[in-house]
């Protein structure tokens, strides 16, 4: 039989994308970032649409079963202090509502974290964005975008399950996370340090019925314990540690232990569709073997089962776009100061490296323990292409370096600069410049009036 080489490639046929909306402002993702662009858009007066590719808000928090905040506070001279609020308090006060927030909790006797149930913070997102007038679309995958003649994003083309449609904006705001918006604006991005290593995911897990006065303080023994089967031999670990903390109801806990590495070793590059496919079913396959490990070395979890398995692979880092200015590792641990601040961040470098998790922070209780946030950090590098004067890019694929993104990709960060960006994108508009002739002191003053902290 005569042998025919497959095709490498095939040629879509062009066709026309029917319109489903113009609004003065399209947020693309609905994380941490994305519900705060959104959120603060529309409170300014904007037309907003949010698209999601999930059924619900809340990206990694919800999605890959983060179910903890952290980020939120500050360790300023030696005592813990709430440093993000704006949207963020709105989003904190309906989930206490609902019952589904945690007190804040002791890390390393250092910070401040808080853990949330997901279905309050699902609903509560919903709450406030539909409250606050955003228009959301939920089922729809960002998939490319189109350029106006006079270089500016004109709109961005969604699969949805009616079809492909497109949607056009004055300001697009990628909070994708991945930065997959401004990587078809051919903005400038970074993937990991500079040998090409990211942040390692992790598949998040909940496990049910602990008996939880048994289990006691079982977060600060599990990773002694851990060490001690591994020496044994009859356990292997994917990392050193690990975080396993109760959620609201004390018999349902967070497992915080996976990670997942290509067969070279480096991390699951999470904007590669073979290498997450495998990523999700090694998730799995760790969780089981942990659940093992569980069950027969660690008081009161003898009983215990697989509550649920997160949605997603948990994607910390992938692309970071290089903008206007990169946030760094220094600028983390040295409280830097900017006079573009549009809100602060207060957690640590926290890098998730092969086997292990490395923290540094910035000197406890010598400093004022956060760094300001530059509004130049979400706006793409500016460049012959004019598409990016109606793009910013806000949440854990903002401009930062590998180190800097260690610390403020958590999601007190995401919520600042969400805010911010939905503020920017309105003055923009309101004063018909570019995104990077936003007044700074006009965005500063909304924010402080939204209760932002600029530091
Ligand atoms: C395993 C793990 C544990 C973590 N632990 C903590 C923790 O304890 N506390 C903490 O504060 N932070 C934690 N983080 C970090 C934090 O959750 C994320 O960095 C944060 O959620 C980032 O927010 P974001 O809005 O930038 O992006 P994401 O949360 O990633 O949200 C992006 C959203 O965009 C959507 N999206 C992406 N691409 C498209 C597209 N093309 N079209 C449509 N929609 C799209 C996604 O579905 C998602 O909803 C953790 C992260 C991981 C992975």
């Amino acid at each position: 039989m005569e042998h025919i080489t497959p095709p490498t490639s095939v040629n879509e046929p062009v066709r026309t994308i029917p319109v489903f909306g113009e609004y003065d402002v399209v947020v693309m993702g609905g994380g941490p970032a994305g519900l705060a662009a959104a959120t603060s858009a529309a409170k300014n007066g904007a037309s907003v649409l949010l698209i999601e590719r999930y059924g619900f808000l809340g990206g990694m928090g919800t999605a890959a079963g983060v179910t903890n905040f952290c980020g939120l506070h500050a360790n300023i001279y030696g005592e813990i202090k709430q440093v993000v609020h704006g949207v963020a308090d709105d989003l904190l006060n309906r989930m206490t509502a609902l019952d589904g927030l945690n007190p804040p909790h002791l890390i390393f006797g250092k910070i401040h974290a808080q853990a949330y149930d997901m279905p309050a913070y699902k609903c509560a997102a919903d709450a406030m964005l539909l409250d606050a007038g955003v228009q959301i679309l939920f089922h729809a995958l960002g998939a490319g975008i189109t350029v106006a003649e006079d270089g500016r994003i004109e709109a961005l083309l969604l699969e949805t399950k009616s079809g492909r449609v497109a949607v056009r904006a004055g300001i697009f705001i990628d909070c994708s996370g991945d930065a997959d918006l401004a990587y078809w604006a051919g903005a400038a991005y970074e993937k990991g340090s500079g040998p090409g290593q990211m942040l390692y995911p992790t598949m998040m897990f909940r496990v049910g019925n602990v008996d939880a006065k048994e289990a006691g303080q079982a977060w600060l023994t599990i990773p002694k314990i851990m060490a001690e089967a591994e020496r044994s031999g009859a356990y292997r670990f994917p990392r050193q540690g690990a975080t396993v903390r109760p959620q609201q109801h004390p018999y349902e806990w967070r497992v915080n232990v996976t990670q997942l590495a290509s067969p070279d070793g480096l991390a699951t590059d999470g904007t590669d569709a073979r290498a997450l496919s495998a990523g999700e079913i090694e998730g799995r396959r760790q969780i089981v073997d942990y659940l093992r490990f569980l069950r027969n070395e660690v008081p009161g979890f003898q009983a215990t089962y697989v509550l649920d398995i997160a949605t997603q692979l948990g994607i910390r880092e992938t692309r970071r776009i290089v903008g206007e200015y990169m946030l760094t590792g220094e600028d983390v641990l040295n409280c830097a100061r900017f006079d573009d601040s549009i809100g602060v961040n207060g957690w640590p470098l926290e890098k998730h490296v092969a086997g292990n998790v490395v923290w540094e922070w910035p000197p406890i209780p010598q400093s004022c323990g956060y760094n300001q946030l530059p509004y130049r950090m979400i706006l793409p590098r500016r460049t012959e292409r004019a598409s990016a004067r109606n793009l910013l890019v806000a949440g854990r694929c903002a401009s930062m370096t590998h180190d800097g993104q260690s610390a403020a990709r958590v999601t007190g960060a995401c919520f600042v600069m969400g805010e911010a960006a939905g503020v920017a994108a309105v003055l923009a508009l309101r004063d018909r410049v570019s995104v990077y002739d936003v007044n700074i002191s006009a965005l500063q003053q909304i924010l402080t009036a939204q209760g932002v902290f600029l530091g």
